[in-house]
């Protein structure tokens, strides 16, 4: 028996995983574990890596069905047991910076960016696994309190940014520009220090109006960077006006 889905019952939950628990670490293993680029960032930090390293040793790219543009996941061990590279016996080596995905489960989260609006649509559900026993526990939760425990709340705003680029309904332009918008959408989304060099070592800033003190925060601060890196995909691949050329390279 797979994965099942079952809908909360009166809003709450019983759940809990600890070290003593028999299945411990079980489920970090065989994952089809798709990472965003706020993952990407948190966990390149942790492991004092430059985004093209992180990508090299541990992500796997690849094209979902339904999805203009390319998606990473994490890259499980090649042999039988297909571990997480960065489980141990002790449980997860980055648990403070650990997916979003991983801080979600059991609770599974449907999200659908609405053009226009800050906040996405969402609905929650419980996601089972079946060697899972974490759910024979007295520990009861509301949806809420776990997303609070979990610390959820500033992936979520990061995902649900980029989401609404990933879902937009709009025009990528002529097919002849579709290679070139899905290298610069990999860079701006997986690559941030390469989208970092992009900006600073490209004529970028003589074409593009970026006030000095937003410069100053997107040349030190990778949040700010991957926020300006939103705001410039949609005026790159859908021609939004997020972004405002110099006078002289404005299109009469
Ligand atoms: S299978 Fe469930 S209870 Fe066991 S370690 Fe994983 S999340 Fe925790
Ligand atoms: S990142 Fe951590 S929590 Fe997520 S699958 Fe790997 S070891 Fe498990």
């Amino acid at each position: 028996m797979g994965q099942q889905f079952r809908p909360l019952e009166d809003g709450v939950f019983h759940f809990r995983c600890h070290p003593g628990i028999s299945c411990f670490t079980e489920c970090c293993a065989r994952l089809h574990l798709i990472l965003t680029p706020y993952d990407i960032l948190r966990m390149k930090h942790r492991l004092a890596l430059r985004s093209d390293e992180f990508l090299d040793r541990y992500a796997e790219t690849f094209t979902k069905d339904g999805t203009r543009f390319p998606m990473v996941k994490l890259r499980m061990g090649r042999d039988q047991e297909g571990r997480c590279p960065f489980v141990t016996p002790e449980g997860c080596a980055i648990y403070e910076d650990r997916p979003g995905a991983c801080r979600l489960y059991p609770v599974g989260r449907a999200a659908a960016a609405v053009q226009g609006q800050k906040t996405a649509r969402e609905r929650f559900f419980i996601v089972v696994e079946p060697h899972c026993q974490g759910f024979k526990e007295k520990t009861k939760w509301t949806v809420d309190e776990w997303l609070a425990h979990e610390g959820v709340s500033e992936y979520t705003a990061m995902n649900d940014a980029w989401l609404e680029i990933v879902s937009s309904p709009k025009s990528l332009g002529p097919k002849a520009h579709l290679q070139q918008k899905h290298q610069m959408f990999f860079m701006a989304s997986y690559n941030l220090d390469g989208f970092r060099r992009f900006i600073f070592k490209s004529p970028f800033l003589t074409r593009f109006e970026v006030p000095s003190t937003l410069q100053e925060a997107v040349a030190t601060d990778d949040v700010t960077l991957m926020k300006f890196g939103f705001e410039w995909l949609k005026f790159s691949l859908f021609g939004e006006k997020t972004i405002q050329p110099k006078r002289q390279f404005r299109a009469v």
